[in-house]
């Protein structure tokens, strides 16, 4: 299923999280290094790395800031004893995708995994999203539409990058609150409603819809009746 690296140095846990996700029919190979598990990453083409905060070598954050410097978009799985909140926004924030606090079930690993394998898979180069006159630079941080600079707040950034990479599809309250939050729980509050008005107020009402019941989709500008 899955071709995963994962960058671990205690041997108990990385045997674990191996047998568990080889019974899985996930392949998974194993390196205790930071500074080895990023020159491999940057080599081998991966679905996925999980990768350790605290590494000898080079600490994990690190790794992954230099992977996604290097344009490398392989979706990336945060593991740490390190569960405060703050670096877990460290992590997300570093390129994370997903964090996982020590000490963890595997249910509860294999969940995260399989959902962050089913993510689109993106291409490694990617750097620029269009869609109509909308122009997303992912790595400069600019959005232009019709060739005008639109600034946004860096969680707007993030919410109008996850919009686009799902485009002309429907995407709900529960995939927005993960993807662009990182939560896996709703705070019962309009957080996606508050930053969704707030987009449509930057770069224009006219490309996400509101699909009633479902969440929302953005899709190239159309007249609306
Ligand atoms: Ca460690």
């Amino acid at each position: 299923m899955g071709d995963i690296l994962l960058i671990e140095d205690e041997p108990e846990l990385a045997d674990f999280v191996v047998r568990g996700l080889s019974k899985e029919a996930h392949s998974v190979d194993h390196l205790p290094r930071g500074d080895d598990g990023l020159q491999r990453a940057l080599r081998r083409k991966y679905d996925l790395l999980i990768v350790d905060r605290m590494l000898p070598g080079l600490d994990g954050l690190s790794l992954v800031k230099t992977l996604r410097e290097k344009h490398c978009r392989v979706p990336v799985l945060f593991l740490s004893n390190l569960g405060e909140l703050d670096d877990r926004v460290l992590g997300l924030n570093a390129g994370g995708d997903d964090y996982l606090p020590k000490p963890f079930g595997f249910s509860e690993l294999l969940a995260r995994v399989n959902a962050l394998l089913r993510r689109p898979v993106l291409e490694a180069e990617l750097t620029v999203l269009r869609l109509g006159d909308l122009e997303v630079q992912l790595v400069k941080r600019e959005v232009r539409r019709a060739g005008q600079e639109i600034d946004l707040k860096p969680r707007e950034f993030t919410l109008l990058e996850y919009l686009m990479r799902y485009s002309n599809q429907v995407v709900t309250r529960t995939m927005l609150l993960e993807g662009v939050w990182g939560y896996h729980f709703d705070p019962k509050t309009n957080i996606v409603e508050t930053h969704i008005s707030r987009l449509r107020a930057r770069i224009g009402s006219d490309m996400i819809q509101t699909v009633r019941g479902s969440g929302y989709m953005i899709h190239a500008s159309r007249t609306n009746p």
